[in-house]
C-alpha cells in the first residue's frame, strides 16, 4: 500500500531496516548561524567590514562634539545660535551694503551688478529730510535703493523738497517734531532736525536748544530741538540697535583761535551768546552722542559740517550764500556785514551728501569736518555772484552782528585719509546750479525776471 512506503519520522515509527537503501541526512542545528558565517568569511568580506568600522569610529572621534552633547546643551546651543545668527544676519546685511557701496563709489554705478550680489536695501530714517541738506541725501539713499522715512515738522522743510519721491513704495514721510519720542524698525539714523540759519534758530532759541522738563520746577519747562530731539533719536537707536549719525556744525569751534580748524580743536565758544543756542545745543548733541556710544553701545558717527550751498535752500534764512544770491537776482544790494573780510569755506550739496553717507557706512566715528577748504572772504563771495548773476550788483554794509566768527575753514585732512572723502565742486561750479533754482523759485519760470519790492531777505551774519 502506498501509506506503507513513506517514512514520517516519527519517534514511535521503527526505523526502515539497513539495506534498504534510505540514508536520512543528518540534523544541522546551527544552520541559521552557519549560513551567514560563511557569507562573511567568504572572500574576505569581513576584513572589509571591520575597516569600516574602524574609519566610521575615526569619524565619529574627530567630528564636532556637539553632536554629543545632552539634549539641554543642543537645546541652548540652538537657542545661541539663533541669536547669533540673526546678529549675523544684521552684521552680514550692513557688510553688503558697505561692499555695495564701496563699489559704487569706486565708480561701478553705472556698471553692471554682477549676479546674485545685489545689495539688500536699509531702512533709514531721516530727520529733517525735508529740509536742504536732508532732502539731497534722501534722494541718494533712494536712488541707492533704500527705504527711507522722512521726520520733519516743516519749521523750516518744504514738502516741494522731496514730494518727487511721493508714490514711492521706498519712500514714507511723518510729520512729527522731534522733541517727541518715536519708534520706528530702522538701520540706520541720520539725524539732521533742526533749524540751521540764524534767522530760523534765533527765532525760537530755547526750542533751539533742548527740551528739558523737571517735574519738581515745572517753571523751568523748556521746549528745544537739539538736546532732546537727539536725546530721542539715541533713544530709538539703542532700543533698535541702528546706527546714528549726527550732523553738527562748524560753529561748535564758535569764533576760532586756531586756523584752519581741525577736529581736535576744542574751540572758542561764548555760551550767553545769541548764538549760543545753535552752538552749544549742538556741542551739547555730540556730547549725548558720545555719551550713548560709550554707555549704551550704540554706533554713532559725527560729522561737523561747514558752510553748505546748494538748490533747494532756503530762500530767505538770512545764510551769506542765498543772501547774496537772492539779493542779486531780484537786484537789491547784497548786504555784507562788518568789513566783509571775515571768511567762509562754501561747500555744494552733493559733496556734503557724500561725505555724509561715506561717514554712515564707514567704520570711524568722527567727529569728522566736512567742508570745502577753499576759503573766500564775504567781499570774495560777493564778486563771485556779480560774475554769476550780474556784474553791477551793489554791495551795501552793514554793522556786524553779534558773535559772528571771524574765520572759518576747514582741516580735512582726517576726512581724506579715513573716509577717502573731498570736496569736488568749486564754487564758481555750484553757484550756477544753485541760481538757476533760485531762480526758478524767486520768478517762477522766467528767467528774465523784474527785481521784487518786497523781498523779505534779512542777513544776520555770515553762517
Ligand atoms: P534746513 O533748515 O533746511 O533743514 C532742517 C530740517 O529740520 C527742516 O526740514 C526742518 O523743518 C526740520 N526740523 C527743524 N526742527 C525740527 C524738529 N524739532 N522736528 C522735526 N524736524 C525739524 O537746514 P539744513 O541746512 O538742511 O541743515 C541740516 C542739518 O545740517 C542741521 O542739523 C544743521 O544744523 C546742519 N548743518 C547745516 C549746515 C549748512 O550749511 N547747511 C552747516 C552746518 C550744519
Amino acid at each position: 500500500m502506498a501509506s506503507e512506503l513513506i517514512y514520517r519520522g516519527g519517534h514511535d515509527a521503527h526505523p526502515p531496516e539497513s539495506g534498504s537503501g534510505y540514508t536520512p541526512k543528518p540534523e544541522k542545528h546551527l544552520l541559521w548561524l552557519w549560513r551567514p558565517l560563511r557569507y562573511l568569511l567568504r572572500e574576505q568580506r569581513l576584513v572589509f567590514v571591520l575597516v569600516g568600522m574602524a574609519l566610521a569610529s575615526l569619524l565619529f572621534a574627530l567630528a564636532p562634539s556637539s553632536s554629543s552633547s545632552n539634549s539641554y546643551s543642543y537645546s541652548s546651543a540652538v537657542a545661541s545660535e539663533l541669536a547669533l545668527r540673526s546678529a549675523m544676519d544684521r552684521q552680514q546685511q550692513q557688510h553688503h551694503h558697505r561692499a555695495a557701496f564701496e563699489a559704487a563709489t569706486r565708480g561701478f554705478v553705472g556698471g553692471k551688478v554682477p549676479l546674485g550680489i545685489k545689495r539688500k536695501g536699509l531702512r533709514i530714517v531721516v530727520t529733517g529730510g525735508a529740509g536742504f541738506v536732508g532732502s539731497h541725501l534722501v534722494d541718494r539713499l533712494i536712488a541707492r535703493g533704500d527705504s527711507v522715512i522722512v521726520v520733519d515738522n516743516f519749521f523750516t522743510g518744504r514738502k516741494e523738497n522731496v514730494m518727487h519721491h511721493f508714490g514711492n513704495p521706498n519712500f514714507e514721510l511723518i510729520r512729527h517734531d522731534v522733541v517727541e519720542p518715536l519708534l520706528l524698525e530702522v538701520d540706520q539714523i541720520y539725524h539732521l532736525a533742526c533749524p540751521a540759519s540764524p534767522v530760523h534758530y534765533k527765532f525760537n532759541p530755547v526750542k533751539t536748544i533742548i527740551s528739558f522738563f523737571l517735574s519738581n520746577f515745572p517753571f523751568f519747562s523748556l521746549h528745544k530741538t537739539n538736546v532732546v530731539g537727539t536725546l530721542n533719536m539715541l533713544g530709538l537707536a539703542k532700543r533698535v540697535g541702528a546706527r546714528f549719525l549726527l550732523t553738527s556744525t562748524s560753529e561748535v569751534y564758535g569764533d576760532p583761535l586756531q586756523h584752519p580748524q581741525v577736529e581736535t580743536y576744542w574751540g572758542n565758544v561764548n555760551p550767553i551768546g545769541v548764538r549760543s543756542c545753535y552752538d552749544e545745543g549742538k556741542r551739547t548733541a555730540e556730547t549725548l552722542t558720545m555719551d550713548y556710544h560709550r554707555g549704551a553701545q550704540v554706533e554713532v558717527r559725527i560729522a561737523r559740517i561747514f558752510n553748505t550751498y546748494g538748490p533747494r535752500m532756503c530762500i530767505d534764512d538770512g545764510r551769506v550764500v542765498s543772501n547774496f544770491v537772492a539779493q542779486a537776482l531780484r537786484k537789491e544790494p547784497m548786504t555784507v556785514y562788518g568789513d566783509g573780510k571775515q571768511t567762509r569755506s562754501f561747500q555744494y550739496v552733493s559733496d556734503l551728501v557724500e561725505g555724509l553717507m561715506r561717514l554712515m557706512e564707514g567704520e570711524h566715528i568722527g567727529p569728522f569736518n566736512l567742508g570745502n577748504p577753499g576759503e573766500f572772504t564775504m567781499l570774495e563771495l560777493a564778486k563771485v555772484v556779480q560774475e554769476t548773476i550780474d556784474p553791477n550788483a551793489k554791495i551795501e554794509f552793514r554793522p556786524n552782528t553779534e558773535d559772528d566768527p571771524h574765520k572759518r575753514k576747514p582741516d580735512i585732512s582726517r576726512a581724506k585719509e579715513l573716509l577717502g572723502w573731498e570736496p569736488k565742486i568749486p564754487l564758481r561750479q555750484g553757484l550756477p546750479l544753485m541760481v538757476s533754482d533760485f531762480r526758478k523759485r524767486i520768478f517762477g519760470d522766467h528767467s528774465d525776471a523784474k527785481p521784487s519790492t518786497t523781498s523779505t531777505a534779512t542777513g544776520t551774519g555770515s553762517s
